[in-house]
């Protein structure tokens, strides 16, 4: 349904009627809330960057942040928490997110992906110690997670299923997607290894390859 808003503000001494802008501007203030850059919000909104800094004043009574939006291709391999979280979140959008969506529909789905996995993050009941580092364990950043549904709308990350677990989780454009285990299964069969070859000589894992990877070490 279509909220309809009346908002007026001053525009150098005049007055701007931006009630046809209500969803945008809802919207708009909840993508703020949750640290949405500027860009993002344009983006989302399909608002001009001066609509959205005046939403910003209204909002937070200050100028919205300036500068880079994070950008990091490879952000989802360089670690396992970080896979966890961007795969948690682009399962939501893949989930819940219609690709036919447009404009401000996409923007109200892809808002609400992200405040689910903030749910979803915020009950972990055993969160690790870099986890725990991040305010209500939200790893991703909702301007990182922005810039990780273009990578996976553009085709550039996929999902797959591993091979262990049967968990779905995120690959790159460039990895197998036939041939994969997840990080988490990843990280297990090292730790199994690393205690294996701390405890015993190397001749006696020299005839385990089977269940220890030792080209990995
Ligand atoms: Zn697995």
């Amino acid at each position: 349904m279509m909220l309809m808003i009346r908002v007026i503000i001053m525009d150098n001494g005049g007055f701007v009627d931006l009630s046809h802008f209500g969803a945008e501007l809802m919207l708009a203030k909840t993508l703020f809330e949750y640290g949405a850059r500027t860009p993002v919000v344009c983006a989302l909104c399909g608002i001009k960057r001066k609509t959205a800094t005046r939403i910003y004043w209204l909002a937070q009574h200050q100028a919205p942040i300036k500068g880079m939006l994070p950008w990091d291709p490879h952000w989802i391999g360089r670690s396992t928490i970080n896979n966890l979280h961007a795969s948690i979140f682009l399962g939501l959008i893949q989930d819940y997110a219609s690709v036919r969506a447009n404009g401000t529909e996409f923007g109200l789905q892809f808002c609400n992906a992200y405040a689910l996995y903030c749910r979803i993050v915020a009950h972990n009941p055993k969160p690790c110690s870099r986890e725990a580092g991040f305010e209500h364990h939200r790893v991703l950043d909702i301007n990182r997670a922005w810039q990780l549904t273009r990578q996976f709308h553009a085709s550039a990350l996929h999902f797959a299923t591993c091979l262990c677990c049967q968990a779905r989780f995120l690959i790159s454009r460039q990895e197998d997607q036939h041939a994969a285990r997840c990080p988490v299964c990843e990280n297990k069969t090292g730790s199994v290894a690393s205690k294996h070859r701390i405890s015993r000589p190397f001749s006696q894992n020299a005839g385990k390859t089977l269940a220890i990877r030792l080209d990995r070490y």
